[in-house]
């Protein structure tokens, strides 16, 4: 196995792809942005190294932007999860995207001066997100190479991961550090935060010895992150819970509560979603109740 640490241009700063050695060559998982750099890095791969296939663990532009370009040096098809493909060409294969995107923003409460810098800080990503149309399709259940692929659904609602011998090819399932980011978004799954932590809880129960994740060093106990990134979502539905009054308030609103005023427009967007992915798990344990007006959609506590 060997790792590949490819540029991104924001933060974190990089990507980590990972080469897995099997029965009949090498599979590539996870492809960085489609950017130059990264090209050649596959490109001086697959001069050292049989390539038989690209895997994507989830469609966000750090994943699978490179994908073109890696399956150009290596001749190698690309496979991604059904649901993942059909949301990656949902959200970048469509122009009108960025205005549904802001639309429902302005929903959810977001000002339309505000709404129309994140549809500008959201659309700056575009020219190097390059997925490959009608790829194989993966589904959990399905083995690549001795890799079982699990569905981690949460961070993406289509988001996989491959495990063999105790080992954890990751994606942003589980992430040392960073807490990956569950956002609710338009045409995602209802509740993104309750099918999180549910993954948590079914990864925690495999006895990893180790994860690899797509950002930063490896994580040497893995059923100790889970736990932890359970915990730390719990803390912050209370922390969600108790900024509710019998008042609406919107998602855009509770941000401020859970994230502050002092956020540029790109982390505002994260933070928007983040907050109502946890009013909706709120929502379904019965601690809020959502309010939809004609001119939006609000929350108060139950
Ligand atoms: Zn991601």
């Amino acid at each position: 196995m060997a790792r590949l640490t490819l540029p991104l241009p924001m933060r974190p700063g990089h990507v980590h792809a990972y080469l897995l050695e099997g029965a009949d060559g090498w599979t590539l998982v996870d492809t960085g942005l489609a950017l130059p750099a990264t090209a050649e890095t596959f490109e001086r791969v697959a001069r050292a190294l049989s390539i038989r296939r690209i895997a994507i663990t989830h469609f966000h532009p750090d994943h699978v932007g490179g994908a073109q370009d890696a399956r150009a040096a290596t001749g190698a098809a690309v496979h991604q999860g059904a649901l993942d493909y059909e949301q990656c060409a949902h959200v970048w294969g469509n122009d009108g995207w960025p205005q549904v995107i802001a639309d429902w923003f302005l929903r959810h409460g977001v000002p339309p001066a505000v709404a129309n810098e994140l549809l500008e800080a959201g659309s700056v990503y575009s020219q190097f997100i390059r997925y490959v149309p009608d790829p194989e399709p993966l589904h959990a259940g399905d083995a690549i190479d001795g890799w079982d692929v699990i569905a981690t659904p949460g961070h993406a609602d289509g988001h996989l991961a491959l495990v063999r011998d105790g080992v954890l090819i990751a994606g942003d399932h589980v992430l040392p550090r960073i807490t990956p980011a569950v956002g609710l978004y338009p045409d995602s799954r209802p509740d993104p935060l309750g099918d999180y932590l549910d993954s948590l809880e079914r990864t925690a129960a495999l006895g990893l010895r180790i994860a690899l994740p797509g950002h930063g060093d490896p994580v040497e106990d893995p059923t100790g992150r889970c736990r932890a990134l359970v915990e730390h979502h719990r803390l912050r539905l209370d922390e969600t819970a108790a900024a509710l009054r019998p008042e609406p308030r919107t998602g855009y609103d509770v941000s401020y509560v859970l994230f502050g005023a002092e956020l540029a427009p790109a982390a505002r967007r994260f933070a928007v979603a983040e907050t109502l992915s946890h009013l909706e798990r709120l929502v379904h344990e019965g601690r809020a109740r959502r309010n939809e007006a004609s001119g939006g959609v609000s929350y108060t506590d139950s």
